[in-house]
């Protein structure tokens, strides 16, 4: 293997995303067993983070309704860290019970797309964390609670998201007792320079409870996003296979980076991610067969590894 440059992290994760942003946001709705094959091919090609799925009402996303039989499935793979998306109490009382080892709460810094897509306000949502954290306390529960700010780059009801406010949220989401924060990119609004100037200061308030970083490639950066954040100390980022998905409250947005090109990206620069991406490749084919009339994204799929992929730097030197 290539070593990263000096300032870049040595390993990272890739969390798959698939599952839950990628499929809620389609129209077709996959059978649990083929989530299930979806899940272990996933572990088999070295995932070791899945987001199985959301803990929202069924009439609302019938897509996720079977999110509690995923996250018990998932939990017979060893190492396997699953995490659920939840809204409210409701849906953290779900994901206690389900025992699944995190769940992420998502605030929208923008309050127009917060108002839009929770009905509620940023600090509304905070105040929820605070509750969510209460009961999860109360449990005696060991499951990880993730504030995940979206929009934080502006959003299309909005426009323009301050900074400051980004950060301020941020900051209001540990104080209310959020173990971990991340920020998102739910619309495909960042640049690298914005990424690299916001997550800076974000891993300077929330050190190592800054978690995640979440990109939508819908204008085409994501992976470029994602290098902007590996600079800023980043080292674990959301992804949906073949770049499936997008926001049903954010006209416009399109899917995740994929999967397997940010393993590429990551592998051919020396990080370490522990994925095996021709074992991906293959999983991709099939989800592309499950999920047939549905538009996928991605590059790699189409021309492969290139022959010099995990080569050591001094052969391709020599
Ligand atoms: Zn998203």
């Amino acid at each position: 293997m290539t070593h990263p440059p000096a300032r870049l992290p040595r390993s990272a994760v890739i969390r798959e995303v698939g599952l839950r942003d990628g499929l809620q946001s389609i129209a077709t709705i996959l059978p649990t067993a083929q989530k299930i094959e979806w899940i272990r091919a996933a572990y088999q090609a070295g995932q070791r983070e899945i987001e199985v799925g959301s803990f929202v009402p069924a009439r609302l996303l019938p897509q996720l309704a079977d999110t509690a039989e995923l996250v018990a499935f998932a939990k017979t793979l060893p190492n396997l860290f699953t995490s659920v998306l939840v809204p409210n109490l409701r849906g953290a009382e779900n994901a206690i019970a389900a025992k699944a080892d995190l769940m992420i709460v998502p605030l929208s810094a923008s309050h127009a797309h917060s108002l839009a897509n929770l009905r509620k306000t940023p600090d509304d949502v905070v105040a929820e964390v605070a509750k969510i954290r209460a009961a999860r306390d109360a449990s005696g529960a060991r499951i990880l609670i993730e504030g995940g700010v979206g929009t934080a780059f502006g959003c299309t009801l909005q426009g323009h998201v301050d900074k400051s406010e980004v950060l301020r949220l941020m900051q209001a989401l540990l104080d209310a007792g959020a173990d971990r924060v991340s920020i998102a990119d739910t619309v495909g609004y960042a640049d690298p320079g914005m990424v690299r100037d916001l997550f800076e200061d974000a891993v300077k308030i929330a050190g190592d409870r800054f978690w995640c970083g979440h990109f939508h490639d819908t204008r085409g950066l994501g992976l470029a996003n994602v290098y902007a954040a590996l600079e800023a100390g980043v080292n674990r980022f959301d992804a949906c296979l073949a770049g499936i998905g997008g926001c049903p409250h954010a006209p416009g947005a399109s899917g995740n980076v994929s999967t397997e090109d940010l393993a590429y990206m990551l592998g051919s620069m020396g990080i370490e991610t522990g994925i095996d991406i021709d074992r991906l490749l293959a999983l991709r084919t099939r989800v592309a067969e499950w999920l047939a009339g549905e538009t996928l994204h991605g590059s790699l799929w189409q021309a492969g590894l290139p022959k010099t992929f995990g080569l050591p730097a001094q052969a391709l030197s020599a």
